[in-house]
């Protein structure tokens, strides 16, 4: 056994608390561990130093002896070295668990929280995204599936993910010693805070993939079907789970949201499941009653006009609106509202017919042989 100076072996100053002790040990044991350096002798060497040093600088009392004795104090009698196995002691640290045998591979990912799932250990979620999508009024009523085009963060074919170039593994961070938080002192305060490094994942990627620069991730257009169900409304939100932006380093993916746009529509306008349609009329079909044919977005439809229709008259057409978009056997229905067209231009013969009509009426109140405008007009004509 070596007689290298113990803080020396692992990097550390005399003053060492006990955490930076332990944070040293936790990183030189990761990178040193046989199991992840197979047949590498040196580091074999190595991880036993770096475990004989941290065995006495972790326990105060030996601590004292080796600072005052220095190596002299664990000669012969009880000093450790043969006492101590390293993978024990690096099982205590890394909390290896019970489970005897189990090789560096499962405490790392214990530690790591690769298998437990811990959320430290994970990649951090992918964010979520926004898009909208335009449909037409006839597209909201029957429902359309749309694909959408966007723009986001996919996970990186080449490292699947993981940020890390093939055949490279992932080390303990060093600024944070795998804890995933750092420590600042304001005066008596220690403010801890997450790692600037890491983002709090404690891990680090020994060799970043070259294609992703270790994100994990790759910006490139992502196509996404949305189905938009019936009745969909304006400003309606759907989410699509999963298709936000993927997580970094393998973390989860976060969700797209599309927001729905309805294009104004040219004869129609909408009131929850209502649709709504102004149809002017001759002012004679409204006193005479009739048939029109109106607008439907189905198509046109009949409807009667009873003799006498005034101005404003509102006619529903049942279940001829939207579709409601919770319960699909509900309908809205369709209104429309009359207004009546009087004539702008009138020949001879129906002007003569409609001072007729009016004087059966009793009216002698209307200009009798040309309208108002025409006289001015011609007034002016002549100046
Ligand atoms: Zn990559
Ligand atoms: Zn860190």
């Amino acid at each position: 056994m070596s007689n290298k100076d113990f803080y020396e072996v692992l990097g550390i100053d005399r003053n060492s608390s006990q955490d930076e002790i332990k944070k040293a040990y936790r990183k030189l044991a990761i990178k040193y561990h046989p199991d992840k350096n197979p047949g590498d002798e040196k580091a074999e060497e190595k991880f036993k130093e770096i475990s004989n040093a941290f065995e006495v600088l972790k326990d105060e009392e030996k601590r004292q002896k080796y600072d005052q004795f220095g190596h002299d104090a664990f000669q012969g009698g009880g000093g450790f070295s043969r006492g101590v196995d390293p993978f024990d002691l690096f099982k205590d640290v890394f909390g290896g668990g019970g489970g005897g045998g189990g090789g560096f591979g499962s405490i790392f990912d214990d530690f790591f929280g690769g298998s437990s799932g811990g959320s430290a250990a994970e990649g951090s979620r992918g964010s979520d995204l926004r898009v909208s999508v335009s449909i037409s009024l006839e597209q909201s009523a029957k429902g359309i599936e749309k694909e959408i085009k966007y723009h986001h963060h996919a996970e990186c074919t080449k490292c699947e993910g993981s940020g890390a170039a093939s055949g490279s593994g992932k080390v303990m961070c060093s600024t944070c010693g795998g804890i995933g938080q750092v420590a600042s002192n304001q005066g008596f305060i220690s403010i801890r805070r997450t790692c600037p490094t890491c983002s709090g994942t404690g891990i680090m990627i020994e060799k970043p993939c070259q294609s992703c620069n270790g994100d994990g991730r790759i910006r490139k257009q992502g196509k996404v079907k949305v189905k938009v169900p019936p009745g969909v409304s304006h400003g309606n939100r759907l989410c699509s789970r999963g298709r936000g932006d993927a997580g970094s380093r393998g973390g989860p993916s976060g969700d797209l949201y599309v927001d729905v746009h309805i294009d104004d529509h040219p004869l129609f306008e909408r009131d929850d499941d209502d649709l709504f349609h102004e149809v002017q009329i001759p002012f004679a079909l409204a006193a005479l009653g009739g048939t029109i044919q109106v607008p439907t977005l189905e198509g046109k439809v009949a409807l009667k006009i009873p003799a006498g229709t005034q101005s404003n008259k509102t006619f529903r057409l049942k279940n001829h609106g939207m579709p409601n978009l919770r319960y699909s056997s509900r309908k809205g229905d369709l209104y429309i509202k009359i207004s009546i067209q009087v004539p702008t231009k009138l020949s001879k013969d129906q002007r003569e017919s409609l001072i007729n009509f009016a004087k059966s009426c009793g009216e002698d109140n209307f200009s009798d042989d040309e309208g108002f405008l025409n006289k001015a007009k011609k007034f002016f004509e002549n100046e």
